[in-house]
This record gives structure tokens, C-alpha cells and sequence, in this order.
């Protein structure tokens, strides 16, 4: 696909992206170093210092960046890194999450730079997971950073638990014990989406409901159809939704809802995937409805939580590579869990 990229890396060019203008030139002094890329460690859901990102273009100022290996993985139901993407306006440029680490962080820095040498001026972060965030760690000075209210108030007061539990995930030797909380500048709230206008593209972050955390948002831009589902829509089928937190059925709810707000022709990047269209949320939906629905019989026939996770087995939903993490050890029991309240 000709619009494609995927760059070579080499940090030093990142010190030294000024346009000629009076405007000192944005430096990015935590990608000096060149990166160290290793090889993928199958203990890991996915190795981050093993992960190439790429960037698309989606339309007019738009580029969605994910892992380079989503046309082989995302079909055959193998986790992916995080998703993320920039868009460029006359005044800057806004980032789509910040990555898990150092490595990704400037990557993604990398893939922006490739395209424009305007500066970085704004981030949302679509929830508190680290995957998402941790790389606000590395931005420079006066870099705008958007979150919801909770997801801010989730990081100031457990920022050593999501450091634990990606080192559980993604390994302790992918350099997460150099990361440091930094607190949001814009807080955005349930009812009060935050706008943006970045010189000839505007840039809405929406809460539409609980989707992996209470604290999740929708970035949006209008004029290109353009969405971001962060965690909340985690992949395309055959992947399904990690109820970590629980609440199947409001992010059922919220799913469906998003769904409907979108036209036919949108196009979506979901947290850890490559860009598909508004028919991508239909799988995790009906994953969802129908997941609600056995676990609820089973109950209903008195059964314990180990003989629903052995009767809510649901084959036409399988494919999964961490179905029996997503679904058996963490989905069932926890809606097991919820519906016996
Ligand atoms: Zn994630």
C-alpha cells in the first residue's frame, strides 16, 4: 500500500526539526539514542522493543500508526501493540497516545516527523492503561496532554500498580522502570467533550460510557471520518473485549452507541489493530450480548463459576490467541461475578 510507512531509525535526526522559522525548534531529547529493537519474547502478550510501527495515511492530515505486523496478525487472532496516529493542523500536531515505552514513544515521534516537522502540541491519551500513556513520560515541555478526569485520577494514584501489571504482561526487561506519572493539563469530563482546533482540522475526544476503565475516550475528527476507539473496541474480530474492570454490559452498551453516532463510511483504528470500518465493533458486540446472555442461563440453572467458564464456551466466537486468558480467566468469571450481585 503506497501509503504505507514504515521508516528507519535513527534518533539523532529527531533533535533538529525546526521549520527556519523564529520558533526555536521542538526537541525530543529522549529519542537521541538510537533504538534497541530485540526479538519478540513469546512469554509476552507482545514484546514492545520487538514491535516496528507504521504509519498511514487515513485521509487529509490524518495518519493512523500501528504494528507493522497487523496484516498478518490482526486475521489470525494474534495480540497486537498499541495503536495510536497523529493529526497535523496549520498550529501542530496532535498525538493519539503515547505509547508503552521509550522505544514506541520515538517511533511514533519518528512516523510524525517523516511527515511534517510542524510541532507536537497536543496528546490524548484514551485511557490510563500504560500501553497508552506511559510514553507521556518523554514529551517535551508544553506538550498539551488530554484525559479524562478518571483516567488522571487513576494515574496519579495507581501509577506503580499499571507499571506491575505491564511488567506482568509485556515484560520486566522493556525498559518501564525509567517512567514517571506526569498529570494532564485538560481533564475532560462525561458530559463535556474536549475540542480542538489545530489550524484547518478540528479534533474531538468524546466519553460515550464505560469501554475498559471509566475513564475511556473516542477521538474523533468529523471532516474525515476519522475515529479512535482506544481499548474499548480492542481489535477486529476474532479478538474480543478484556472486561479487566468488568461492566460487560455497559460497554456493550457504549459500543453499540458509538456504532450508531458513526457513519457507514468511517473509518476505525482500534487500540491494537490496523484501521477498519464501522462493522468492526459488530464482532465485540455481539461477543458481549452473547456472553451476557450464557452466563446469565447459566446462573439462571444454578451452575458455579468453574462449570460456567466450561459451559460458556461459545466456539463460533473462538480464534483468539489469548482466548483462554480474555475469556475463560478473566470475561466469564467476572460477569459470573457481576450478574450474581
Ligand atoms: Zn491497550
Amino acid at each position: 500500500m503506497s501509503t504505507l510507512r514504515s521508516i528507519a531509525l535513527f534518533g539523532s535526526f529527531l533533535l533538529g526539526s525546526g521549520c527556519g522559522t523564529s520558533a526555536p525548534p521542538q526537541t525530543f531529547d529522549a529519542c537521541v539514542a538510537p533504538p534497541k529493537l530485540t526479538a519478540p519474547n513469546p512469554m509476552y502478550v507482545w514484546t514492545p522493543n520487538a514491535i516496528r510501527l507504521a504509519s498511514q495515511r487515513l485521509g487529509e492530515r490524518v495518519y493512523a500508526v500501528y504494528d507493522s505486523n497487523a496484516a498478518s496478525h490482526s486475521k489470525a487472532g494474534v495480540p497486537l501493540a498499541t495503536s495510536g496516529g497523529f493529526v497535523v493542523g496549520d498550529n501542530g500536531v496532535l498525538l493519539v497516545e503515547s505509547m508503552i515505552n521509550r522505544q514506541l514513544f520515538c517511533q511514533m515521534i519518528a512516523l510524525v516527523r517523516a511527515e511534517t516537522e510542524k510541532p507536537i502540541t497536543h496528546v490524548i491519551n484514551t485511557s490510563s492503561h500504560g500501553d497508552h500513556s506511559f510514553g507521556n513520560a518523554f514529551l517535551p515541555a508544553g506538550v498539551h496532554i488530554v484525559q479524562h478526569q478518571r483516567t488522571a485520577a487513576y494515574i496519579a494514584e495507581h501509577f506503580q500498580e499499571d507499571v506491575a501489571f505491564m511488567k506482568m504482561n509485556f515484560g520486566a526487561d522493556q525498559g518501564l522502570d525509567e517512567l514517571h506519572p506526569v498529570a494532564a493539563d485538560t481533564l475532560v469530563s462525561d458530559q463535556t467533550p474536549f475540542v480542538v482546533d489545530l489550524g484547518g482540522v478540528e479534533v474531538t475526544a468524546r466519553y460515550y460510557g464505560f469501554g475498559q476503565t471509566g475513564g475511556d475516550l473516542f477521538v474523533h475528527v468529523p471532516a474525515q471520518k476519522v475515529l479512535w476507539t482506544g481499548n474499548s473496541l480492542v481489535a477486529a474480530q476474532p479478538a474480543v473485549p478484556w472486561l479487566l474492570a468488568g461492566h460487560a454490559q455497559e460497554v456493550s452498551t457504549t459500543l453499540a452507541q458509538v456504532r450508531a453516532s458513526l457513519p457507514a463510511d468511517t473509518v476505525v483504528v482500534p487500540g491494537h489493530d490496523h484501521p477498519t470500518g464501522a462493522h468492526g465493533f459488530d464482532f465485540s458486540v455481539n461477543y458481549l450480548n452473547t456472553l451476557l446472555s450464557e452466563v446469565g442461563a447459566a446462573k439462571g440453572r444454578g451452575l458455579s463459576v468453574e462449570q460456567t467458564v466450561a459451559a460458556v464456551s461459545m466456539p463460533s466466537f473462538q480464534g483468539y490467541k489469548i482466548w483462554d486468558w480474555i475469556h475463560k480467566a478473566v470475561n466469564v468469571p467476572g460477569t459470573y461475578a457481576e450478574l450474581a450481585r
